[in-house]
């Protein structure tokens, strides 16, 4: 193998030519052949080997985000070390990694506080920058993980989602013996059925209106799944539920979920809802039944904690797949992505 540390014997041969996804504006996508990322001297630079289509980019995609045009998308990536900065010694080309698309500038005063995920200066890669549906992508060292041989491609593009429900159930507490209700089954619920399954509750009941989700929620380890009109009909007062999940963001949804709760329950928003939206709760209701509220934005030093579990093949996030598609095939998978008739699709660039 060639000398990794030296930076400038591994450049990549072919500077102007990789192929990459660019959202040019709102709406209007396209492939075209771009430059290949430069390697700063505290980066690596990664040939993507596989990468996640994410509700985010979706919303990128119609203009709903805090993106600037042109983009090339995409943070959920697994890929190969191709180049190695002249100050970087943790990794050599041809390592397999995973990167943290969430850059903090480590000075502000969130970041100084353990909350990166609130910096006053974050980037994102596939978000702010030029981010993984591409051949390559750049990365500061920093952010990037070493993946261990027991997780294929597949599940490690799932490390960074997981990184997300790892960092939002520790805003919760999950104990032994809980009732944990989850509402929706996409396929960050679906993470979310997993993990509240492997965490001590007792039934992790699930809500979803899709028979497919639904039968996959079964599958990874609800206990049972019920329709809306199911779960509607169990709100009662006091509710059942030590633990109420939202996963969907739809706020007829989020409107009606505190009434599963028993007194000293706690509630996790995980689901985005959409800017602006409100939902009208009685603050008497929380206070009377000592009820905690929870948020959760992205995810911050959860990795390698994401990174443990899938190593573990306590889950199963294969089956939460249901495209694999090279990149020419893009707009095709985005499509069935925005119909909805699509689980996690995945892209080999
Ligand atoms: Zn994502
Ligand atoms: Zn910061």
């Amino acid at each position: 193998m060639a000398d990794t540390h030296s930076g400038s014997s591994n450049k990549l041969k072919n500077k102007l030519n990789m192929k990459a996804i660019v959202f040019e504006g709102a709406h209007r996508l396209s492939t075209q052949n771009v430059a290949d990322p430069v390697c700063g001297a505290n980066d690596v630079v990664v040939r993507v080997t596989q990468a996640g289509i994410c509700g985010t980019d979706l919303h990128i995609f119609r203009g709903e985000y805090l993106s600037a045009f042109p983009l090339i998308p995409g943070h959920e990536f697994v890929g190969r070390v191709a180049e190695v900065g002249s100050q970087v010694h943790t990794f050599k080309v041809g390592d397999r990694v995973v990167g943290d698309p969430n850059l903090a500038c480590g000075e502000c005063e969130f970041c100084r506080s353990l909350q990166p995920n609130h910096c006053r200066n974050w980037q994102g890669i596939g978000i702010t920058q030029p981010g993984a549906f591409a051949e390559y992508v750049a990365m500061p060292a920093r952010a990037v993980y070493r993946v261990p041989d027991e997780i294929s491609d597949t599940a490690a593009a799932f490390i960074e989602p997981l990184s997300c429900v790892v960092y939002a159930l520790g805003h919760i507490r999950v104990r032994a013996g809980d009732d944990v209700l989850l509402y929706g089954a996409g396929p960050m619920g679906l993470l979310l059925t997993q993990a509240l399954h492997h965490s001590g509750a007792a039934r992790v009941v699930v809500v979803e209106p899709n028979a497919q989700r639904a039968a996959l929620a079964k599958q990874v380890g609800a206990d049972i799944v019920l329709t809306p009109q199911e779960a509607a009909a169990l709100a009662q007062d006091p509710g059942e539920f030590h633990v109420v999940v939202e996963a969907t963001g739809v706020p007829a949804v989020i409107q009606r979920a505190l009434d599963h709760l028993r007194p000293g329950g706690q509630y996790l928003q995980f689901g985005v809802a959409p800017i602006g939206t409100t939902v009208a709760w009685d603050p008497y209701r929380i206070f009377k039944n000592d009820w905690s509220v929870h948020g959760s934005f992205a995810l911050s030093f959860t990795f390698q904690p994401a990174i443990r579990w899938l190593k573990s093949r306590a889950l199963d996030v294969e089956l939460l797949v249901s495209h694999v598609l090279p990149l020419s095939d893009f707009e095709s998978g985005f499509a069935a992505f925005m119909r909805g008739d699509s689980l996690k699709v995945h892209l080999r660039p």
